[in-house]
């Protein structure tokens, strides 16, 4: 609850009681139909991986057992490429635009009609907060399905006065932050345009992807269109290097990144490579603050700052960075962090205890650097993986904090007094992924989005994504563009 006292200078001042708590409200887990093991889904059918092995994917928030998750190696990696060419070249690219459409439309309303329960073993398998995976995840995911499937039958005015054809078979490999979001970002573009798909899925945050798998099976999709190999790093690995695919699509670290681009020199395999970020939030004293702090505040904590786009970087201008700094404070102190599956809790459980581990080391530098640290004062559950909302100052530019990637909900802040110095700065890291202007003034705004070196620059507002909008990076962060027309691109030969 919030009451107000006088200041020093007679401005009203807010004061959070943070005593005052929400009575508890969390969804059902009841809606969630997780087995208790999981095979492949390879040719239409779900199989027993050659190894018989399996691993197990926990629910982050209180580190117990979800499911157990068949471990794919080179054996099932090679019987899934097979089957996604034989479905290529029997079934998928023979097909009209007009069927295929078909086919992801009703994909994409299944996904609809189950939303509840994605949302739920989402927030189950990755920690993130329900109000996310039931409001952005989900819905974004089923939005992906409907709008490339429009583009199904229309490549032609997609691409006019060129023959648009596919590529072949696309090994897809993604990371644990958005599961069903990333699957769909992938799987979409790649049907509209006549290409049969290999993906895998991380190896925290498998149970999505299979229950988009039971789905793909309940469209009936043509078997193979459509493979799905749960694994770690190794099957990525294997799906990377076999010869049977033809382009990679890959979302995840610079560091894999780099090994794939290493693996596929001197084939002939395509690929669009999605990576790292350490997005800078820039505040001009002629912004609309308190809209500014909140979308810095969605744009850092929002899904535990596990946001590849995440604004971990705020840069404010020298004039209003004390009133900006307070309000900050403020506002972290009134995030609730606990049960993800809580409608209240604004940040949940960090992914992994290895993530949670990763993000502690880096606060650790960040004090031995000499940064300042403030965090909220929130109690963290007893069991689980969480982290408290963390804010750096008198941070320098060169400090790791303000150079590596964190992910986690980890804000550097700096200040800057003129345009060309936060360019400067904002452009000094080797991401290039996105960025963020708060300002009043629209020239501002322009001028600042074409010398930042950022694939996405959003203007006063922050995290904003639609399947209309192409999406990617510049220097380490990647090459390639998801999402929109360029989305499309990325998986056909333009003849
Ligand atoms: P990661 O370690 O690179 O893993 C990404 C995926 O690659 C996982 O499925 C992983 O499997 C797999 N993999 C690991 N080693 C591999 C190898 N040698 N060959 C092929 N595949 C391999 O990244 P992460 O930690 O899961 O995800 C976080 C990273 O993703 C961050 O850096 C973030 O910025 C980036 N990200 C970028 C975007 C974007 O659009 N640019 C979006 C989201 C996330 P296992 O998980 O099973 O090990
Ligand atoms: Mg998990």
């Amino acid at each position: 609850m919030a009451t107000t006292s006088k200041t020093k200078n007679n401005t009203l001042k807010l004061k959070f009681d943070t005593s005052w708590n929400y009575a508890p409200a969390p969804e059902s887990k009841s809606i969630a139909a997780i087995k208790d093991k999981y095979d492949l889904f390879i040719n239409g059918a779900f199989v027993k991986s050659s190894s018989k092995k399996h691993f197990k994917t926990i629910n982050p928030a209180n580190e117990e057992v979800l499911s157990e998750v068949a471990d794919a190696n080179a054996t099932d990696v090679d019987k899934a490429v097979k089957a996604a060419r034989t479905a290529y070249d029997k079934v998928w690219k023979k097909m009209s635009g007009k069927e295929r459409g078909k086919y992801i439309y009703r994909i994409a309303r299944m996904v609809q009609e189950r939303a509840r329960e994605f949302a739920v073993i989402e927030t189950l398998d990755g920690g993130k907060p329900i109000r996310e995976s039931r409001d952005f995840d989900v819905p974004t995911a089923a939005n992906h399905f409907f709008y490339y499937a429009g583009w199904a039958d229309k490549l032609e005015y997609a691409f006019p006065n060129r023959k648009a054809e596919p590529i072949g078979v696309a090994g897809q490999i993604i990371p644990w932050n958005f599961p069903l979001l990333m699957a769909a970002w992938k799987i979409a573009p790649a049907l509209a345009t006549g290409n049969t798909v290999v993906l895998k899925p991380a190896e925290t945050t498998p149970l999505t992807a299979l229950k988009l798998a039971e789905i793909i099976q309940e469209a009936d999709l043509p078997p193979g269109v459509v493979n799905i190999i749960t694994g770690a790093g190794a099957t990525g690995a294997a799906l990377v290097n076999h010869p049977g695919v033809d382009k990679i699509a890959f979302t995840g670290s610079t560091d894999v990144g780099k090994i794939i681009q290493r693996a596929i020199a001197g084939t002939n395999k395509k690929a669009t490579l999605e990576l790292g970020g350490k997005a800078a939030n820039i505040i001009f004293e002629d912004a609309p603050l308190d809209q500014a702090v909140e979308g810095v505040i969605n744009g850092i904590f929002f899904n535990q700052g596990h946001v590849c786009c995440a604004g971990s970087r705020l840069y404010v201008q020298e004039s209003v960075y004390k009133t900006v700094l307070r309000k900050l404070k403020d506002r972290i102190e009134t995030l609730i962090v606990g049960d993800p599956l809580d409608k209240n809790t604004d940040i949940g459980a960090i992914n992994s205890k290895q993530q949670l581990e990763t993000i502690h080391k880096y606060i650790k530098i960040g004090q031995q650097e000499g940064a300042e640290m403030h965090q909220s004062s929130c109690a963290l559950p007893g069991k689980g993986f969480f982290c408290r909302p963390t804010l750096f100052t008198n941070v320098a530019q060169s400090s790791r904090i303000a150079q590596e990637e964190i992910f986690g909900p980890v804000l550097t802040i700096q200040t800057f007094r003129t345009e060309d110095e936060v360019i400067e700065k904002a452009n000094n890291t080797p991401y290039g992924l996105s960025a963020g202007v708060w300002t009043d003034k629209g020239s501002k705004i322009f001028n600042m989005t074409t010398k930042m070196r950022a694939g996405v620059v959003w203007a006063n507002t922050f995290n904003k994504f639609d399947p209309t909008s192409p999406f990617g990076g510049y220097k380490e962060s990647g090459y390639g563009r998801e999402g929109g027309l360029h989305g499309l691109s990325a998986y056909v030969n333009l003849i």
